[in-house]
């Protein structure tokens, strides 16, 4: 199935597993079973901890991702090919125990969660935001095993897709129920499925003391001002709804001057290492609401939380504009797209 080259890079990366994984698969006559049982037997000659079992399970071809001593699982209805291999790879390590790269407080509040949690997440193997959100949910998955997630390849379950009326992907369903269309975050989905959460991080933030510059927005601009502002020595916080900004809505970038080519993952995550390289408080996942002066500038946010700055500096960039005609909000990926290639993939 995988390539000379392809497996040798597997066997590099699965020499970081650190515990047995164990391949749940369920194949049938089809080609794209044997394609599937044909990857899970490279897998587990890649690595002494990974092994195989078949077993029927709901969706056909599939594979699961296991981990025997927790229980966590990750599925995967289709082949995890095109730009979900390296989710199918990512979900193979983290499951192996290693070490998933969120903050140790979002990794705590994910272990918290009460509850059950089972996402069915379809997409199409062509669909570039797709794998952002099936990394996100199956590193949920691989930290709680209360949480499942399962990538659906809808090109392969058309009926599913017909049935629960799917019109663009990545789309979410939790529990059985309609959950998110489009690009979604870790954080934001923690903040959708704990309802205090945003509680929890109002009173933290209304504890901060009296910033000397505020600056709204996370994006270029807004990285750019506050790293030349905690530069200077004063006292910077970044308030900033999507950390990032517009790029994160797209994946190559080949004209941001003086970086020839990139891709957005690379370029989010250089731009919030050179603003940690200073002294800046970032507040990522928080909306501004209104901007109020009495003396200091007081910035009011979407979780009821109040900052407040000497200075304020706005960057809050662009969005995508609204036509405000009836069924705009309705039909929001599920017809209704901004940017073809950022949030209209269709299946
Ligand atoms: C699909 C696409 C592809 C692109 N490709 C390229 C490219 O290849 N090369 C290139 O140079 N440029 C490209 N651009 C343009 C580039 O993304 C923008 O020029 C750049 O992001 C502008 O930076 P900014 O910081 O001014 O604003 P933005 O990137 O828009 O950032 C705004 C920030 O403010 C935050 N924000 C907004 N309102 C609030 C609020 N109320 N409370 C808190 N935070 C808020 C947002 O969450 C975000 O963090 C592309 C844009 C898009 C959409």
């Amino acid at each position: 199935m995988l390539d000379a080259n392809v497996k040798n890079q597997l066997k590099t990366y699965l020499q970081n597993l650190k515990r047995p994984v164990e391949l749940v698969v369920s194949a049938d006559d089809s080609n794209k079973a044997k394609e599937l049982s044909s990857l899970a037997q490279d897998i587990v000659d890649s690595s002494d901890l990974v092994s195989v079992t078949y077993q029927q399970g709901k969706r056909t071809p599939s594979m699961s991702v296991i981990n025997p001593q927790n229980g966590t699982n990750i599925t995967f209805a289709g082949l995890p090919m095109g730009h979900e291999f390296t989710s199918l790879v990512l979900a193979l390590l983290h499951s192996g125990g290693h070490p998933i790269k969120l903050d140790e407080q979002v990794i705590e509040q994910i272990r918290q969660l009460p509850g059950e949690f089972h996402f069915e997440t379809y997409v199409s193997l062509s669909c570039q935001t797709c794998p952002e959100v099936i990394q996100a949910l199956n590193m949920m998955a691989a930290i709680n095993p209360n949480i499942t997630n399962v990538m659906i390849d809808g090109a392969l379950f058309q009926e599913e897709v017909t049935d629960r009326n799917i019109m663009s992907v990545p789309s979410v369903f939790l529990n059985g129920e309609a959950f998110s269309v489009g690009a979604i975050s870790v954080v934001e989905v923690l903040n959708k499925l704990d309802k205090n959460a945003a509680g929890r991080q109002a009173e933290q933030l209304n504890q901060k003391s009296t910033f000397d510059m505020l600056v709204v927005g996370g994006g270029s601009a807004g990285a750019a001002a506050a790293i030349y502002s905690a530069r200077k020595g004063l006292n910077t916080g970044i308030v900033a709804d999507k950390f990032g900004g517009q790029v994160a809505e797209t994946v190559g970038i080949e004209n941001f001057i003086s970086v020839s080519k990139t891709e957005v993952p690379k370029l989010v995550a250089n731009l919030e290492a050179h603003v940690k390289d200073y002294d800046v408080d970032i507040m990522a996942n928080q909306r501004a609401l209104s901007l109020a002066k009495n003396g200091l500038f007081d910035v009011t946010l979407e979780s009821g939380a109040t900052l407040s700055s000497k200075t304020v500096l706005l960057a809050t960039g662009a969005r995508w504009r609204e036509m405000n005609v009836p069924g705009e909000q309705e039909y929001r990926g599920k017809g209704v797209a901004y940017c073809p290639h950022c949030d209209g993939f269709v299946i």
